[in-house]
């Protein structure tokens, strides 16, 4: 995209409502723009990103079997009567009525939908086992909406719901989850670390809380140093066996949220306790038959015998994370994206767009790079450098590209790593093999 037809309103001044820097720079950079209190426009950039973390958690819950559906972002109060949170949800809920008097509300979670419908369309033992999601805006009328997309009132999430016939199912489908998810992070450059948590509203005795480290984050949390350095599963890892010693490596270490943590009965060494505070970006339970019951979510047995469902519920704050990397992922500069989650992967900079060669030599490359399918910003503006290049790092472009008319004279341009800032030069003849290194990313 050129940058003098891309909307990308980036500020020099830092907004003064910005309380962390992630929303300083969500704004700064031209992600978003607030509409009303805890309620976001996504410009073109923020938009992109979004969609790039959407995507890769797509990726793995479709790697990890569960199949994607939408459901509505409006529901009926009846269904949330039969389960009986509709007078438990409280305030966090926005109530609508209809022109005909029908209660409706503005789903903030969605196990109701879901439950409804596989109660309507599953019938016998053999449909099982099912994991449906959905990756969809919710609302929630939190008290304080704060640090900008990361606890807003409207928010993306990706929300699944599993159902199983017996226990040892269910928790089958909860480890392929839990994994699932450690792998999802992981591709998004994040350490996240599951918590055991307490299960709150959604109810049920199984539940962890998947947590990043940030200085900024709301709760404070307690771990065993050992899992900052674990790694996620694999490419290679087979959601069809048996997963609990998989998952098991990580629960044996201790982590808990405050609420959980208990001083006295904490065993790890105090040098090897990692005290700090932490971001939720994902929230996993297993509530048995809570939903189910009540909802008339049953199936035939094998012998004729009714059977109701064990189900499980797992969230992913899809656009929270937006928020979350760049806390984990910045400096004085402005945003790094990892590449994974960039919104364009290379930065191309034409130092004088008066220069001819300078201009040419642009737009060869600017088409090469669309070519190999290389998500590029070209910045193509008549401004003085320093503002070009502060733009490209406080938007964290990943790789920048600088043409300029004395790099030219020796068939030169300047390649920046955005992460680390190291600078190297490449001859436009080598160009092509560094594109089709960027490509085959
Ligand atoms: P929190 O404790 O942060 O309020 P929660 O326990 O209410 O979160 P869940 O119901 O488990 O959240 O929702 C799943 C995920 O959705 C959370 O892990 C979080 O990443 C995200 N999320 C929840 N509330 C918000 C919000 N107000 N704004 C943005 N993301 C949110
Ligand atoms: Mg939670």
């Amino acid at each position: 995209m050129r940058r003098t037809r891309l909307f990308l309103p980036t500020l020099k001044e830092t907004p003064a409502e910005a309380q962390v820097v992630s929303h300083r720079l969500m704004l700064r950079a031209g992600l978003v723009r607030q509409s009303a209190a805890g309620i976001y426009t996504w410009l073109p950039t923020g938009l992109r990103v979004l969609r790039k973390i959407a995507q890769i958690v797509r990726e793995e819950q479709d790697r990890a079997g569960a199949q994607e559906v939408l459901m509505p972002t409006i529901q009926p109060a009846e269904l949330w009567r039969g389960s009986g949170r509709f007078e438990d949800y409280g305030k966090e809920m926005l109530r609508i009525t209809d022109r005909h008097d029908r209660e409706l509300l503005y789903g903030p979670t969605a196990e109701e939908v879901i439950t409804d419908i596989v109660a309507n369309e599953i019938t016998s033992y053999r449909d099982l086992p099912k994991n449906l999601y959905n990756i969809q805006w919710k609302f929630r009328d939190e008290v304080r909406p704060r640090f900008g997309v990361m606890r807003g009132r409207e928010f993306l999430m990706k929300d699944n719901y599993s159902f199983d016939l017996d226990k040892a199912g269910a928790v089958h489908s909860y480890n392929k989850m839990f994994l699932a998810y450690l792998r999802t992070y992981a591709r998004m450059g994040l350490q996240a670390i599951p918590m055991a948590a307490d299960t709150g509203p959604i109810g049920g005795d199984l539940s962890h809380e998947f947590i990043i480290l940030a200085e900024t984050g709301e709760s404070s949390v307690f771990c065993d140093k050992a899992l900052l350095a674990l790694d996620a599963p694999g490419d290679d890892i087979d959601y069809d066996v048996n997963l609990q010693d998989l998952v098991d490596q990580w629960t044996h270490y201790y982590a808990a949220t405050d609420e959980r943590h208990d001083q006295a009965n904490c065993d790890v060494a105090n040098d090897q306790l990692v005290t700090a505070r932490g971001i939720e970006v994902g929230h996993i339970f297993y509530f048995g038959t809570k939903y189910s019951e009540p909802l008339g979510a049953t199936v035939q047995g094998s012998g004729g015998q009714k059977i109701t469902l064990e189900m499980g519920s797992y969230g992913i704050g899809v656009s929270r994370l937006v928020g979350a990397i760049i806390e984990a992922s910045h400096d004085d500069n402005g945003i790094i994206w990892p590449e994974s989650v960039a919104p364009w992967t290379v930065g191309l900079i034409n130092l004088k767009v008066s220069d001819a060669d300078c201009t040419a030599t642009c737009e060869r490359i600017y088409a090469e790079l669309k070519a190999a399918g290389v998500a590029t910003i070209y910045d193509d503006r008549d401004e003085r450098a320093g503002g070009k290049f502060a733009d490209m790092d406080l938007v964290g472009i990943p790789w920048q590209l600088t043409v300029g008319p004395r790099g030219l004279k020796d068939r030169k341009i300047e390649v920046k790593k955005r992460a680390g800032g190291e600078k190297s030069e490449v001859t436009i003849d080598a160009l092509g093999d560094w594109i089709a290194a960027r490509a085959a990313l």
